[in-house]
């Protein structure tokens, strides 16, 4: 718990919940939090994924009737929304004890309150071989990957020729009974051909991936696709009424679908599954879509479980055995109303996990769910119409589709509209301030420092604005700095300046940058900032060495501000430890938003320093990182930016350019600079200065960050865009390239840029293989009076 003081001057305490898992009913959790925050509560939102499905609508994106945006909740928008922050990452521990959440690869995140909505995936040790060869139906997002390329093969094999001698893929059942089977027949297989596609599980999921995905292969030009569905059941969906059950086992005849029933797989093999009455059914993809099983780690929390493995919860959703644990959807299972694990019941659950995850910030009582017993369900069946169930009633047809698309697009019309508020700091103005602004806090006029709340109105300067020593000793004692016997004096002593003796006949290199935090993630933005500063070095050729950091933390209680730091120093270190560089030291203070930047000391045999003038006629450009960085993130301010394209942007701008440093040993480089503010033509334009040639710039050429593109085409600019447009008088043909709906990206300034190399053009594809660059340009002659660029 977070103490911080209030205004008025009492002491007042900050919770730290963490929303685990994207699911459904956490989707319903911040969509709500974004109207009505709880008071005093800091909200971390940890998932593995941050375009949630929802498993509603994935029938219809496998019958190929929407697309991949139409299926996912924008999770990442709508914490934001809620002002919760967003850790990219999937958790697969917990220590109940300490009260830590545990994520691969980062600092483990404590909490006060946790709620868990992290799924379920399909049992895959009911038989030996599953796990090698199965697809399993979850997580979602992999099931459609591998779905995709299942479609694509059988669009190569329908464009290809059909029927073909390779037809046993997908297509011709002449030996294959069309009828439904009780039992599997020992003899039919032998003499068939072998089934295409196989889908253990003949529950709802299982039924409605056969009709869609029978759909979907027949208006893709497959003839009669193959495919069968296992159930170890007497029939299929089970818990359905009879009235359910024959109008799918019609539809299946209709589409030539075959049923087994009453037949477990017991075996799976790499291109046949063994039946439990000994039948070898030979199969070309696998679908895994059985009872739901709970990840391992769970079990090892020492939280109670039911006997499956799913958290235990009371009727509150509150673990039975931690009552600050709250946990919805397949993960959890309600002790006194066990229910089957669907999405319904992750949906229902999410307005009373949200009232009792308040409630329990708030110390106010806590609220009861009370599952239906009979529940509609809305079955697709891939050809627009659909069939209903609830109780003893069925219904079916082309209405029932129209009702189960229009309560569907209007469920995710309403998480889309919440995440829109995103970029706005919320749907609503908070009424508790703590929650409208946050301590990590962007520039954006809302996201601003947690000072205005909680700190007092007055703050020491000069060295009074330094943080305390503890805090800063909390957050250090975490670091593991890269031990190098050359400094003396480093962060292990108590001195207050650093001591390194540097190598003989080397030369020193120096370099600072500093940045507003522009990232929800502390951790995240430790790691682009180093990566950012390394590149001044890298592209001198330098090795960097050591590192100074300095960090201005916002306004807040010393809790609050030592979690922030420890992420920040964590998630930098990572970086420069990553590059053998050595934190020696650095400077904290206090401030109105959380900024931070790194002093970059590097070393240089004064025989290799590149510089970034020194261009040679015939030289080839080079660079190292697509761009875009500028764009995008203006378009996020926007809320115009897709979270695939800033989660891959981010993922380039944590690379250093070390791999590219390293792979010019031994290359003559002529000049070399690092692409940051200034976009490609400022930087480019510095390198040519006084040089006398000019740059040919092959605009095509020029790798993009996914999604800058259509950002710039929609008219969005960074902040600083104007002012980069004034390099555009280096260019020769201005007129005619700024026709080239790539031209604005030119100017595009760019956070961790790669690097923009001049090397011999006999050198460049070797660099280019080594660095995943791209050849962007040449070095030419000019005569004087022409312009030093010109884009070809
Ligand atoms: C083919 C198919 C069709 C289905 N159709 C329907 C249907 O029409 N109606 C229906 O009601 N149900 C349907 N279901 C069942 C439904 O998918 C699940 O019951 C539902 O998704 C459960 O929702 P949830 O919120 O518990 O978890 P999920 O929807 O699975 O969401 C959990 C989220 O948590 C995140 N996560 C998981 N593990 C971690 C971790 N360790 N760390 C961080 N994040 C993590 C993931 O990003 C994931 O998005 C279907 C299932 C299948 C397989």
């Amino acid at each position: 718990m977070t103490q911080f003081l209030s205004k008025n001057g009492f002491i007042q305490y900050m919770k730290k919940l963490v929303l685990l898992g994207g699911g459904h009913s956490h989707a319903e959790v911040l969509r709500q939090f974004a109207m009505r925050p709880p008071a005093d509560t800091d909200i971390t939102v940890v998932t593995r994924d941050l375009l949630a499905p929802y498993s509603g609508m994935l029938p219809g994106f496998i019958a190929g009737h929407y697309t991949y945006a139409d299926i996912h909740i924008d999770i990442r928008n709508l914490a934001k929304a809620a002002g919760a922050r967003i850790v990219h990452s999937e958790s697969n521990g917990l220590d109940t004890e300490e009260r830590m959440l545990r994520c691969p690869g980062r600092p483990d995140i404590p909490f006060d309150i946790l709620s868990i909505n992290t799924g379920s995936t399909p049992a895959l040790d009911d038989a030996p071989g599953a796990d090698q060869f199965a697809i399993p139906a979850k997580p979602v997002d992999q099931f459609i990957q591998k779905f995709e390329t299942l479609l694509e093969d059988a669009q190569g094999y329908v464009a290809s020729g059909y029927p073909d001698p390779d037809a046993e893929q997908f297509g011709s059942r002449t030996a294959v009974s069309v009828s439904t089977k009780h039992g599997a027949d020992p003899g039919r297989v032998s003499s068939a051909k072998p089934a295409a596609i196989c889908i253990v599980g003949g529950g709802a999921g299982g039924i409605e991936l056969a009709l869609t995905m029978n759909h979907r292969l027949t208006t893709a030009g497959v003839t009669d696709p193959s495919i069968t569905v296992i159930t170890d059941s007497q029939t299929l969906l089970p818990t359905h009424n009879p009235g359910v059950q024959k109008r799918v086992l019609k539809k299946f005849q209709q589409r030539n679908i075959t049923l087994i029933t009453n037949q477990s797989v017991t075996h799976v093999e790499k291109d046949a599954v063994r039946l439990s009455d000994g039948t070898k059914l030979p199969y070309s993809k696998l679908i895994w879509t059985t009872h739901a099983a709970a990840p391992d780690w769970i079990a090892r929390t020492g939280m109670e479980t039911d006997p499956d493995g799913f958290i235990l919860v009371n009727d509150n959703l509150q673990s039975t055995s931690h009552p600050n644990i709250f946990a919805g959807g397949d993960i959890a299972t309600m002790q006194s109303t066990p229910r089957p694990k669907s999405g319904v019941f992750a949906v229902r659950q999410g307005p009373y996990l949200t009232d009792n995850i308040r409630a329990a910030a708030e110390n106010k009582p806590l609220t009861k769910f009370d599952p239906q017993k009979q529940f509609l369900s809305l079955l697709g069946t891939g050809d627009l119409n659909a069939i209903a169930s609830k109780g003893p009633w069925a219904a079916q047809g082309k209405w029932v589709w129209d009702w189960k698309n229009h309560i569907d697009q209007k469920f995710m019309f309403m998480y889309e509209m919440a995440a829109m508020a995103g970029m706005s700091g919320g749907m609503t103005p908070s009424t508790n301030p703590s929650q409208r602004k946050r301590p990590w806090s962007s520039s954006s006029g809302e996201l601003q420092s947690i000072s205005g709340a909680i700190a007092p109105e007055m703050h020491c300067g000069g060295c009074g604005s330094k943080i305390g020593q503890s805090l800063l000793e909390q957050a250090l004692a975490e670091i593991d700095v890269y031990e190098n016997p050359q400094i003396h004096v480093g962060l292990n002593h108590p001195d207050d300046a650093a001591v390194v003796q540097y190598p003989p006949n080397t030369e020193i290199v120096h370099t600072v940058d500093h940045f507003k935090s522009f990232i929800d993630d502390p951790y995240i933005f430790g790691q682009v900032t180093a990566a950012h500063c390394l590149s001044d070095c890298y592209a001198m050729g330098a090795a960097p060495h050591n590192a100074l950091a300095t960090v201005t933390l916002a306004h807040g209680s010393d809790v609050q501000q030592a979690a922030i730091l420890r992420e920040l120093l964590l998630g930098a270190n990572k970086i420069l430890r990553g590059d053998r560089v050595t934190l020696v030291g650095g400077h904290t203070a206090e401030g109105q938003e959380l900024s931070f930047g790194l002093t970059i000391n590097g070393t240089i045999n004064p025989q290799l320093r590149t510089t970034k003038t020194g261009v040679q006629q015939g030289d080839t450009l080079i660079l190292t990182k697509p761009i875009g960085t500028g764009v995008l993130f203006a378009a996020d301010m926007q809320k115009q930016a897709r979270t695939y394209w800033l989660d891959n942007a981010m993922k380039q701008m944590i690379k250093t350019n070390k791999q590219t440093v390293d792979s010019l040993q031994g290359i003559d480089v002529s000049a070399a600079t690092d692409l940051t503010g200034f976009g490609i033509i400022g930087h480019l334009a510095e390198m040519m200065a006084g040089s006398n040639l000019q740059a040919r710039l092959n605009i095509n050429a020029i790798p993009l960050l996914d999604g800058a593109l259509e950002c710039s085409n929609n008219g969005i600019a960074s902040t600083l865009y104007p002012q980069n447009l004034i390099a555009e008088t280096n260019i020769a043909n201005r007129s005619e390239a700024s026709k080239n709906n790539k031209y604005p990206l030119m100017f595009d300034p760019q956070t961790s840029g790669g690097l923009l190399i001049a090397v011999p053009e006999n050198h460049a594809h070797k660099v280019v293989a080594e660095t995943d660059g791209a050849i962007i340009g040449t070095i030419n002659s000019s005569n004087n009076s022409e312009k030093a660029i010109r884009i070809i």
